[in-house]
């Protein structure tokens, strides 16, 4: 990575209400894919943090209070985070509010529960986005990535939402491959064949035990690093699990017992904005002194704060904020492409 150690970012500002909600609206999902922590058992273990010792789901009236308070500020939603959407039970519903209060928001689902009926909701509803987590060009790797090996059911559940659209243009659908080493060899492949179905292909950057470590990224060196900058997750991104726990960034939420407030126990979403402890991990960053924060010592992901690099090559707008994330959107299928939705960060591959 070539760049921007002259880009200056000396403090960031801290919004009225965040830009981006990332709403986890159940700690469940359908699979145990063999790199995720959330089905290890040290998380399920009695002592650890309560959240993850069985099934939560956030209720409707929950979400919808969530969705209405910031709606206001014209935040866009992510609704998942860890867990598979599509086992939530207030997914729908949330679905629909964010719709009906003129917001935009997407989610990632491994596809495997969607429906028909699923499908025509979304496309009724014009949905902004849906992203289908793959993987892998075989099944062999697929089972690698994600314990299964039927690629086909897969590929057939992204066919049924890219039909149910037809000439329609939303939601835009995407799928994404997370980069592994075993895996690495079959991203040219995965691009060529999803090219031409969808409408944009997301690669992301593996994290490997819970450090974001840019130097096991394939290609890329600490050097390459500009030089560190306040990072952008903590002043733009709010991230709800299903009890409502709030954790102050996606490479935070994978550590089990890291939470800064409760949107329900704390007065909602602007009072843990706000509150305290955000605060100090905001002046912390802001004067540098990131070190003094464990998790964030440790990370790199805050090269994800920087502009995204473009690039136009092979019939795709190559859009990449950093070695963590690149977002290959096909040339041709720009007319759902939203800059406010599909330039946010990924969320990298975790382990
Ligand atoms: S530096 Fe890493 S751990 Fe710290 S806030 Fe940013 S993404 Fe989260």
């Amino acid at each position: 990575m070539k760049n921007e150690k002259c880009v200056n970012i000396t403090g960031l500002d801290t919004l009225d209400m965040p830009q981006i909600v990332r709403l986890e609206l159940s700690n469940t999902c359908n699979l145990s894919c063999p790199h995720c922590r959330h089905h290890s058992p040290q998380k399920k273990a009695d002592d650890n943090y309560e959240y993850y010792r069985r099934p939560i789901h956030m209720t409707e009236e929950e979400a919808g209070s969530i969705i209405e308070e910031v709606a206001p500020y014209k935040a866009s939603f992510t609704l998942n985070a860890a867990n598979e959407p599509l086992t939530a039970k207030a997914q729908l519903f949330a679905i629909r509010k964010v719709k009906e209060l003129g917001l935009a928001g997407l989610f990632n689902t491994n596809g495997l529960l969607l429906t028909e009926k699923i499908a025509r909701f979304l496309v009724d509803i014009e949905f902004d986005s849906v992203n289908f987590s793959i993987d892998a060009m075989t099944p062999e790797t697929l089972k690698k990535a994600r314990g299964i090996s039927t690629l086909d059911k897969l590929i057939e559940k992204v066919e049924l939402l890219i039909n149910e659209r037809g000439e329609r243009m939303f939601p835009r659908i995407g799928v994404t491959f997370v980069k592994m080493d075993y895996s690495y060899h079959e991203i040219p492949a995965f691009l060529e064949f999803w090219k031409k179905r969808v409408d944009v292909i997301r690669i992301s950057g593996f994290i490997k035990a819970l450090r974001p470590d840019i130097s096991i990224l394939p290609g890329t060196t600490k050097e390459d690093l500009p030089e560190r900058v306040p990072c952008k997750q903590l002043f733009r991104e709010i991230l709800i699990r299903a009890n409502g726990d709030v954790t102050p960034c996606v490479i935070s939420a994978e550590r089990t017992n890291i939470v800064v407030g409760n949107i329900f126990k704390d007065g909602g979403v602007r009072s843990v904005w706000h509150g305290k402890n955000m605060q100090k991990l905001r002046e912390l960053h802001n004067s540098y002194k990131w070190g003094q924060i464990s998790y964030c010592a440790q990370c790199d992901f805050w090269v994800e704060s920087f502009d995204m690099k473009d690039e136009e090559r092979d019939g795709f707008l190559i859009r990449t904020p950093s070695p963590y994330t690149t977002f290959y959107n096909v040339k041709e299928k720009l007319d759902n492409w939203n800059k406010n939705l599909h330039d946010r960060q990924g969320m990298a591959g975790l382990s």
